[in-house]
């Protein structure tokens, strides 16, 4: 009798928790962003049709091979679905082939086969993607982590074929007529550090038969009828297939090996009879990980725009390993060529994300983030330095050794899975040497930086960035020392990590570039772009000091003189002086368009701006800013990020600031308030721990907390511990129309600052 009622009542659990997850990835639209050009961003974003964090993403390619716009709104042509890695555009992709339909005569020469399509013919989700042509081919696909499942339908009143390209650099290509089956590979890329033995194998099985078979080179656009085999420069292939057939066709990729790329089709693809099945496991896969936040009480828009940014928060790092038969994790290290055990992951600038997606990882993903900590030593090993902008490969691109920021982050949140010690080492090599790469592997400057206490100008472009950027990152070392007891490297960075005072100037208030001999530079408009500041002015990099805003607070002389600083942002005319850059650049026109004065969010350096009021006794100037953008700066459309998304960096923001919490400083465990943007948001944590946001009369008018409270108790503090989300619990905020200027003004209610503790 007991035994039934235990299994009826766990029969009814499991259906509540079916009837509970909801469809959240109807929402989300993965052309978001993707109406941009090297003049202006709108997120500089692809319709990435791909797995959570998966090693090979699929798009639809409308620019040329190598073109780094692979995909703009504005066209009205695609010429292939590519295998995708790309971060943005700026640092181009890799390891790229694509598939491209054709009906009627064969034309493999990439700028005369593309097929005219429109917006409304076309289904963009991350688990599926579908477009039909003028010429009436539909081409569906649905991705696994590491490949993709295909469905070309054709009119039967035409020839039909299919072509593969292999895109820019030396491919490889095989036909198997017998088998069905078309495997190769490519070696495309940019910044592999170990480039010769580099590779992406690739196999291809269809279900159909081919009608007649070739290869190509898409040099010449020279076609090899009846060969079964090429290599070369850009070799491809192409098939025909009978009249008006419907053509699956699975494919999955390998840097390891031909024979692991052919393990991976078994273990992905192997069981999925049809497309329909691939689709419907991509779709379980990104509803369970968009049920971890469910919010409610927005407007449509504001829910589409939330999980279309809360999926491009979970698409980088890119899984970088292969799983072996038995099991196991294995990778080839894009920084030495050589094959190691474990997990690997790559794909990200970390200065773009240490801000905002991280400190988001760590809340949804502390399994993944230990693994990849590890995987950051590990990358270390191989390559002599920490990652800073890799993709695969290292680049050094941006400035700051911001790795530190992620280790020191994941530690101050609980993941305990890496050698602190060892994570001090590779800071320290990084923090006392010039890197071979230029911006952010070691210091070009170190010498100067330690002798000076700050990275001098003109001798360094960027050196006011470098400076506050490298004093953070000291602090985070400062922090994981701390956190571990390691007395030698608490010494060594605590030294450090107040050196933005030395580039502040009192008597103009602004962080400015100096000379060697100590002298300010001249003339000095704090307007000019460049210089001493990278992508941005004096305006953008004023409030650099994320570790210890009370200082900057202390440096201005009150409360007041600060925040009367940040409301100038605001309040300025949005006027580009483009200086040392010569011309316009995208972020420019970018701070222009959004109409906030010189708030510029559409670039990195100052998106924590509007949370510094938090600090200074103003928290409802943060309410209210914080709600201005998400509001008017986002949206779930072509046009729906304010610059560049940058590896889930902007999305981040907006998935963090829409819950109404921020992490200004990473590597200490706390976020800071700011305003919700929904009436209810639940965080599910790994461990099935719930956080729950509520905001009692919320509304668009209604930005201003009057009262909070953190599980039945006042909330007197502009800030939560990462522990308050982890353990599960209520926030709850009573939201008004106007600011309660009593609530949270005090410097107890200020967010962590060293020069408060
Ligand atoms: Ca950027």
């Amino acid at each position: 009798m007991k035994k039934v009622t235990l299994l009826a009542l766990s029969f009814f659990l499991t259906m509540g928790a079916f009837s509970q997850q909801k469809d959240l990835v109807q929402y989300v639209n993965t052309l978001q962003g993707t109406d941009s050009n090297f003049g202006l961003s709108r997120g500089n974003t692809y319709p990435t049709t791909a797995m959570p964090y998966g090693m090979h993403a699929w798009s639809a390619q409308t620019g040329k091979n190598g073109d780094g716009w692979k995909y703009q709104y504005s066209a009205d042509e695609i010429r292939g679905f590519s295998q995708s890695h790309q971060c943005s555009p700026w640092v181009g992709d890799y390891a790229v082939y694509s598939f491209m339909p054709e009906v009627g005569a064969l034309v493999v020469n990439e700028n005369e086969r593309g097929a005219k399509f429109s917006h409304a013919d076309e289904i963009a989700k991350p688990h599926y993607y579908k477009v039909t042509f003028e010429n009436g081919i539909t081409t569906e696909m649905a991705p696994t982590e590491r490949g993709v499942h295909f469905r070309f339908s054709y009119p039967s009143s035409q020839d039909a074929y299919l072509v593969i390209d292999g895109n820019t650099a030396q491919s490889e290509i095989q036909i198997d007529v017998e088998k069905k089956q078309i495997c190769g590979w490519v070696n495309n890329h940019r910044f592999v550090n170990h480039s010769e033995n580099f590779r992406s194998y690739f196999v291809i099985q269809f279900d159909k038969s081919f009608e007649d078979y070739g290869t190509w080179e898409n040099q010449e656009n020279q076609i090899f009828e009846k060969q079964a085999a090429g290599s070369g420069k850009g070799y491809g292939a192409y098939v025909k297939f009978k009249r008006g057939a419907k053509v699956q066709a699975k494919a999955a990729s390998s840097y390891i090996s031909m024979e692991q790329a052919e393990v991976t089709l078994h273990r992905e693809l192997g069981a999925d009879k049809n497309v329909e099945a691939t689709v419907a496991r991509g779709k379980k896969t990104w509803n369970d990980l968009l049920n971890r936040i469910v919010v409610e009480g927005g407007t449509d828009e504001q829910i589409r725009t939330f999980y279309s940014c809360l999926f491009r928060a979970n698409l980088f790092s890119r899984k970088f390993y292969e799983i072996k038969e038995d099991g196991a994790p294995y990778y080839y290290s894009p920084y030495d060529g050589n094959i190691y055990d474990g997990y690997m992951y790559t794909d990200n600038g970390f200065w773009d994300t240490f801000r905002s997606q991280f400190p988001l990882t760590n809340i949804l993903h502390p399994t993944m983030q230990g693994r990849y900590m590890n995987a950051l030593l590990a990358a270390q090993e191989q390559c002599g330095w920490l990652p800073s902008w890799s993709s695969p490969g290292e680049s050094g691109g941006m400035l700051g050794n911001h790795s530190i920021s992620l280790l020191a982050d994941a530690w101050a949140k609980g993941i305990r899975s890496f050698d602190p010690e060892r994570a001090l080492k590779a800071y320290a090599h990084e923090a006392m040497n010039k890197g071979p790469w230029g911006g952010a592997n070691g210091r070009i400057f170190w010498k100067e930086y330690y002798q000076l206490g700050y990275v001098p100008y003109p001798e360094s472009l960027g050196a006011t960035s470098q400076t506050l950027e490298y004093a953070y990152d000291d602090f985070c070392a400062y922090q994981l020392a701390k956190m571990t007891g390691n007395r030698f490297y608490q010494d060594v960075f605590s030294r450090q990590m107040y050196n933005y005072r030395n580039v502040f100037d009192a008597s103009t208030g602004f962080m400015r570039g100096k000379a060697v001999d100590g002298t300010w530079q001249t003339p000095f408009d704090p307007l000019v772009w460049g210089g001493p500041y990278t992508e941005g002015n004096a305006w953008h990099y004023n409030w650099s000091v994320f570790h210890d805003v009370q200082g900057l607070i202390n440096l201005y002389g009150s409360d007041e003189k600060f925040t009367q600083k940040i409301d100038s942002v605001f309040i300025l005319p949005g006027v580009i002086k483009p200086g040392t850059y010569g011309f316009v650049i995208h972020e420019m026109k970018e701070m222009e368009l959004a109409g906030m004065g010189q708030y510029a969010h559409g670039n990195q350096p100052i998106q924590h701006l509007s949370y510094l009021y938090s600090y200074a006794g103003q928290p409802w100037k943060t309410q209210y800013w914080v709600r201005q953008i998400l509001n008017r700066l986002y949206n779930s459309t072509e046009k729906g990020y304010p610059g560049d998304e940058d590896q889930g960096g902007m999305s981040s923001w907006y998935v963090l600031s829409a819950l109404g919490i921020y992490a200004v400083c990473p590597g200490t465990d706390e976020y800071v308030i700011g305003s919700p943007l929904f009436k209810k948001a639940t965080i599910t944590m790994e461990n099935g721990n719930k956080f729950v946001i509520e905001a009692e009369n919320n509304s668009d008018e209604n930005v201003y907390i009057q009262s909070g409270t953190l599980n039945g108790r006042v909330l007197d503090r502009n800030y939560i511990r990462y522990d308050d989300i982890a353990d599960g619990g209520v926030l709850h905020f009573e939201m008004g129309n106007q600011p309660n200027k009593e609530r949270c003004t005090s410097k107890y209610a200020a967010p962590f600052s060293l020069s408060k503790e």
